[in-house]
Protein backbone atom coordinates (compact mmCIF):
# COMPACT_ATOMS: atom_id res chain seq x y z
CA UNK A 1 0.00 0.00 0.00
CA UNK A 2 1.20 3.58 -0.81
CA UNK A 3 2.94 5.23 1.91
CA UNK A 4 1.35 8.26 3.13
CA UNK A 5 2.91 12.17 3.51
CA UNK A 6 2.09 15.24 5.40
CA UNK A 7 2.89 18.55 3.58
CA UNK A 8 2.50 21.23 5.55
CA UNK A 9 2.22 24.57 3.84
CA UNK A 10 1.38 23.17 0.48
CA UNK A 11 -1.05 25.90 -0.98
CA UNK A 12 1.50 27.49 -3.10
CA UNK A 13 5.33 27.55 -3.61
CA UNK A 14 7.62 24.75 -2.38
CA UNK A 15 5.03 23.30 -0.61
CA UNK A 16 3.29 22.52 -3.43
CA UNK A 17 6.14 21.15 -5.36
CA UNK A 18 6.97 19.00 -2.61
CA UNK A 19 3.46 17.47 -2.60
CA UNK A 20 3.58 16.76 -6.54
CA UNK A 21 6.62 15.43 -6.23
CA UNK A 22 5.67 12.98 -4.02
CA UNK A 23 2.95 12.41 -5.28
CA UNK A 24 5.00 11.43 -8.93
CA UNK A 25 7.00 9.27 -6.71
CA UNK A 26 3.87 7.22 -6.08
CA UNK A 27 2.84 8.39 -2.37
CA UNK A 28 -0.63 9.45 -0.81
CA UNK A 29 -0.23 13.00 0.12
CA UNK A 30 -2.25 14.89 2.82
CA UNK A 31 -2.22 18.48 1.46
CA UNK A 32 -2.11 21.08 4.26
CA UNK A 33 -2.13 24.78 4.38
CA UNK A 34 -3.37 27.82 6.78
CA UNK A 35 -6.13 28.90 5.06
CA UNK A 36 -5.93 28.99 0.98
CA UNK A 37 -8.55 26.63 0.19
CA UNK A 38 -7.95 27.50 -3.37
CA UNK A 39 -4.12 27.16 -3.70
CA UNK A 40 -4.44 23.77 -1.49
CA UNK A 41 -7.78 22.20 -3.22
CA UNK A 42 -5.34 23.08 -6.69
CA UNK A 43 -2.71 20.90 -5.03
CA UNK A 44 -4.98 18.26 -4.57
CA UNK A 45 -6.31 18.46 -7.72
CA UNK A 46 -2.66 17.47 -9.64
CA UNK A 47 -1.54 15.29 -7.20
CA UNK A 48 -4.62 13.31 -8.01
CA UNK A 49 -4.17 13.66 -11.62
CA UNK A 50 -0.92 11.58 -10.81
CA UNK A 51 -3.02 8.60 -9.31
CA UNK A 52 -2.63 8.93 -5.83
CA UNK A 53 -5.00 9.70 -3.44
CA UNK A 54 -4.31 13.42 -1.95
CA UNK A 55 -6.65 15.87 0.47
CA UNK A 56 -6.49 18.93 2.20
CA UNK A 57 -6.20 19.74 5.60
CA UNK A 58 -6.29 23.55 6.96
CA UNK A 59 -4.78 24.56 10.37
CA UNK A 60 -2.72 27.17 11.89
CA UNK A 61 0.40 25.65 12.76
CA UNK A 62 1.61 27.62 15.47
CA UNK A 63 -1.48 26.83 17.69
CA UNK A 64 -0.51 23.42 19.03
CA UNK A 65 -4.31 22.43 19.35
CA UNK A 66 -4.79 22.63 16.00
CA UNK A 67 -2.35 20.80 15.12
CA UNK A 68 -3.56 17.80 16.80
CA UNK A 69 -6.64 18.16 15.60
CA UNK A 70 -5.13 17.61 12.51
CA UNK A 71 -3.71 14.63 13.41
CA UNK A 72 -7.07 13.24 14.41
CA UNK A 73 -8.44 14.47 10.66
CA UNK A 74 -5.87 13.20 8.67
CA UNK A 75 -5.83 9.89 10.98
CA UNK A 76 -9.46 9.57 9.79
CA UNK A 77 -9.59 10.41 6.43
CA UNK A 78 -6.24 8.71 5.12
CA UNK A 79 -4.38 7.35 7.79
CA UNK A 80 -1.12 8.33 9.50
CA UNK A 81 1.33 10.07 7.08
CA UNK A 82 5.02 7.92 7.62
CA UNK A 83 6.73 11.04 5.45
CA UNK A 84 6.33 14.21 7.32
CA UNK A 85 7.30 17.64 5.29
CA UNK A 86 7.21 20.33 7.36
CA UNK A 87 7.04 23.35 4.98
CA UNK A 88 5.01 25.88 6.43
CA UNK A 89 6.80 29.28 6.98
CA UNK A 90 6.52 33.06 6.95
CA UNK A 91 9.51 35.28 6.74
CA UNK A 92 9.74 39.21 8.45
CA UNK A 93 11.97 41.71 7.08
CA UNK A 94 13.44 44.82 9.41
CA UNK A 95 16.04 45.56 11.77
CA UNK A 96 15.95 43.75 15.18
CA UNK A 97 15.67 46.70 17.25
CA UNK A 98 11.84 47.72 15.25
CA UNK A 99 10.85 44.26 16.01
CA UNK A 100 7.92 43.90 18.27
CA UNK A 101 7.10 40.90 20.60
CA UNK A 102 3.98 39.77 18.12
CA UNK A 103 6.24 39.77 14.77
CA UNK A 104 8.83 37.87 16.60
CA UNK A 105 5.81 35.65 18.06
CA UNK A 106 4.13 35.32 14.64
CA UNK A 107 7.65 34.14 13.00
CA UNK A 108 8.36 32.15 15.80
CA UNK A 109 5.92 30.34 16.31
CA UNK A 110 5.02 29.12 12.44
CA UNK A 111 8.50 28.85 11.43
CA UNK A 112 9.84 27.05 15.20
CA UNK A 113 6.52 26.05 17.28
CA UNK A 114 5.26 24.47 13.88
CA UNK A 115 7.68 22.38 13.14
CA UNK A 116 7.80 21.11 17.08
CA UNK A 117 4.00 20.74 16.89
CA UNK A 118 4.15 18.79 14.12
CA UNK A 119 6.93 16.28 14.98
CA UNK A 120 4.80 16.24 18.22
CA UNK A 121 2.27 15.02 16.59
CA UNK A 122 3.11 12.46 14.06
CA UNK A 123 6.02 11.16 15.58
CA UNK A 124 4.25 8.35 17.47
CA UNK A 125 2.99 6.74 14.59
CA UNK A 126 6.12 6.44 12.79
CA UNK A 127 7.89 5.05 15.55
CA UNK A 128 4.89 2.13 16.06
CA UNK A 129 5.78 1.56 12.24
CA UNK A 130 9.45 1.67 13.06
CA UNK A 131 9.84 3.64 9.74
CA UNK A 132 9.65 7.67 9.30
CA UNK A 133 10.90 10.28 7.25
CA UNK A 134 10.92 13.62 8.37
CA UNK A 135 11.99 16.76 6.13
CA UNK A 136 12.64 20.31 7.74
CA UNK A 137 12.39 23.27 5.46
CA UNK A 138 14.89 25.34 6.54
CA UNK A 139 16.87 28.22 4.81
CA UNK A 140 20.57 29.34 3.88
CA UNK A 141 19.88 32.08 6.36
CA UNK A 142 19.76 29.37 9.24
CA UNK A 143 23.18 28.90 8.83
CA UNK A 144 25.01 32.37 7.64
CA UNK A 145 22.48 34.60 9.45
CA UNK A 146 20.55 37.34 7.39
CA UNK A 147 20.78 41.06 7.69
CA UNK A 148 17.30 42.45 8.48
CA UNK A 149 15.84 38.94 8.82
CA UNK A 150 16.93 38.02 12.19
CA UNK A 151 13.68 36.33 13.20
CA UNK A 152 13.60 34.44 11.12
CA UNK A 153 17.29 33.47 10.91
CA UNK A 154 16.93 32.46 14.43
CA UNK A 155 14.02 30.14 13.89
CA UNK A 156 15.57 28.37 11.18
CA UNK A 157 18.57 27.92 12.85
CA UNK A 158 16.55 26.28 15.06
CA UNK A 159 14.87 24.18 13.24
CA UNK A 160 18.23 22.81 12.04
CA UNK A 161 19.45 22.45 15.57
CA UNK A 162 16.10 20.66 16.33
CA UNK A 163 16.70 18.07 12.95
CA UNK A 164 20.14 16.96 14.61
CA UNK A 165 18.54 16.22 17.77
CA UNK A 166 15.68 14.68 16.45
CA UNK A 167 17.75 12.55 14.13
CA UNK A 168 19.75 10.79 16.88
CA UNK A 169 16.46 10.70 19.04
CA UNK A 170 14.80 8.61 16.28
CA UNK A 171 17.48 6.67 14.71
CA UNK A 172 16.76 3.67 16.88
CA UNK A 173 13.26 4.03 15.70
CA UNK A 174 14.07 3.26 11.69
CA UNK A 175 13.25 7.53 11.13
CA UNK A 176 15.01 9.50 9.64
CA UNK A 177 15.35 13.18 9.82
CA UNK A 178 17.03 16.06 7.63
CA UNK A 179 16.47 19.24 6.83
CA UNK A 180 17.15 21.59 3.25
CA UNK A 181 18.04 24.56 3.21
CA UNK A 182 17.19 26.58 0.48
CA UNK A 183 18.60 29.95 -1.20
CA UNK A 184 16.35 32.40 -3.02
CA UNK A 185 13.16 30.42 -4.66
CA UNK A 186 11.24 32.01 -6.83
CA UNK A 187 7.93 32.22 -4.66
CA UNK A 188 5.28 34.33 -2.97
CA UNK A 189 7.63 35.01 -0.27
CA UNK A 190 9.98 36.95 -1.83
CA UNK A 191 7.18 38.82 -4.21
CA UNK A 192 8.08 41.97 -1.41
CA UNK A 193 11.69 42.22 -3.01
CA UNK A 194 12.45 44.67 -6.00
CA UNK A 195 13.50 43.32 -9.69
CA UNK A 196 17.44 44.57 -8.93
CA UNK A 197 17.35 43.03 -5.73
CA UNK A 198 16.26 39.58 -7.57
CA UNK A 199 18.53 40.47 -10.00
CA UNK A 200 21.57 41.08 -7.33
CA UNK A 201 20.47 37.94 -5.65
CA UNK A 202 20.63 35.75 -8.88
CA UNK A 203 24.74 37.51 -9.92
CA UNK A 204 25.40 36.34 -6.33
CA UNK A 205 24.33 32.75 -6.75
CA UNK A 206 27.29 30.66 -8.67
CA UNK A 207 24.61 28.51 -10.57
CA UNK A 208 23.80 32.35 -12.32
CA UNK A 209 20.33 31.44 -11.49
CA UNK A 210 17.17 32.03 -9.00
CA UNK A 211 15.96 28.70 -7.88
CA UNK A 212 12.83 27.12 -8.45
CA UNK A 213 10.45 25.45 -5.76
CA UNK A 214 10.90 22.16 -8.12
CA UNK A 215 14.11 22.36 -7.45
CA UNK A 216 13.49 22.00 -3.64
CA UNK A 217 11.48 19.58 -4.34
CA UNK A 218 13.80 17.27 -5.50
CA UNK A 219 16.22 17.33 -3.16
CA UNK A 220 13.01 16.97 -0.41
CA UNK A 221 12.19 13.98 -2.50
CA UNK A 222 14.88 11.90 -2.66
CA UNK A 223 15.17 12.77 1.13
CA UNK A 224 11.99 11.18 1.80
CA UNK A 225 13.20 8.39 -0.47
CA UNK A 226 13.31 4.46 0.85
CA UNK A 227 17.20 5.02 -0.96
CA UNK A 228 17.94 7.89 1.38
CA UNK A 229 17.82 5.22 4.48
CA UNK A 230 21.38 5.97 5.73
CA UNK A 231 21.13 9.31 5.75
CA UNK A 232 20.18 11.57 9.02
CA UNK A 233 21.03 14.42 10.59
CA UNK A 234 22.01 16.51 7.42
CA UNK A 235 20.96 19.77 6.25
CA UNK A 236 21.55 19.96 2.18
CA UNK A 237 21.73 22.88 0.92
CA UNK A 238 19.90 23.92 -2.54
CA UNK A 239 20.79 27.35 -3.20
CA UNK A 240 22.50 27.24 -5.96
CA UNK A 241 25.82 27.41 -4.15
CA UNK A 242 25.07 30.79 -2.40
CA UNK A 243 26.62 29.82 0.52
P1 LIG B 1 4.97 30.77 0.46
O1 LIG B 1 4.78 32.07 1.17
O2 LIG B 1 4.86 30.74 -1.01
O3 LIG B 1 3.96 29.68 1.09
C1 LIG B 1 3.87 29.52 2.47
C2 LIG B 1 2.99 28.34 2.82
O4 LIG B 1 2.98 28.19 4.25
C3 LIG B 1 1.53 28.53 2.40
O5 LIG B 1 0.98 27.28 2.05
C4 LIG B 1 0.87 29.03 3.69
O6 LIG B 1 -0.52 28.73 3.78
C5 LIG B 1 1.64 28.24 4.72
N1 LIG B 1 1.60 28.85 6.04
C6 LIG B 1 2.11 30.05 6.41
N2 LIG B 1 1.87 30.29 7.70
C7 LIG B 1 1.20 29.21 8.18
C8 LIG B 1 0.66 28.86 9.44
N3 LIG B 1 0.76 29.65 10.51
N4 LIG B 1 0.02 27.68 9.56
C9 LIG B 1 -0.12 26.86 8.49
N5 LIG B 1 0.38 27.13 7.27
C10 LIG B 1 1.02 28.31 7.11
O7 LIG B 1 6.39 30.25 0.96
P2 LIG B 1 7.57 29.42 0.21
O8 LIG B 1 6.99 28.35 -0.62
O9 LIG B 1 8.50 30.38 -0.38
O10 LIG B 1 8.31 28.80 1.47
C11 LIG B 1 8.07 27.49 1.96
C12 LIG B 1 9.11 27.17 3.01
O11 LIG B 1 10.41 27.30 2.45
C13 LIG B 1 9.07 28.12 4.21
O12 LIG B 1 9.34 27.40 5.40
C14 LIG B 1 10.19 29.09 3.93
O13 LIG B 1 10.70 29.68 5.08
C15 LIG B 1 11.19 28.19 3.25
N6 LIG B 1 12.16 28.87 2.44
C16 LIG B 1 11.77 29.65 1.37
C17 LIG B 1 12.71 30.31 0.61
C18 LIG B 1 12.35 31.16 -0.57
O14 LIG B 1 13.26 31.83 -1.11
N7 LIG B 1 11.13 31.18 -1.03
C19 LIG B 1 14.15 30.20 0.92
C20 LIG B 1 14.44 29.40 2.07
C21 LIG B 1 13.48 28.75 2.78
P3 LIG B 1 -1.63 29.76 3.18
O15 LIG B 1 -1.48 29.72 1.70
O16 LIG B 1 -2.93 29.23 3.66
O17 LIG B 1 -1.28 31.11 3.75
Amino acid sequence: MAKLALVTGASRGIGAAIAETLARAGLNVAVHCRANRAGAEETVRRCRELGVQAQAFFCDVSDSAQVDHLRSEIHSAMGDPLVLVNNAGVDAFGLLTDTTDEEWRRVMGTDLDGVFYCCRAFIPAMVHQKWGRILNIASMWGIAGASCEAVYSAAKAGVIGLTKALARELGPSGITVNAVAPGVIRTDMNARHSAETMDQLREETPLCRLGEPEDVAAAAAFLASEQAGFITGQVLGTDGGYL
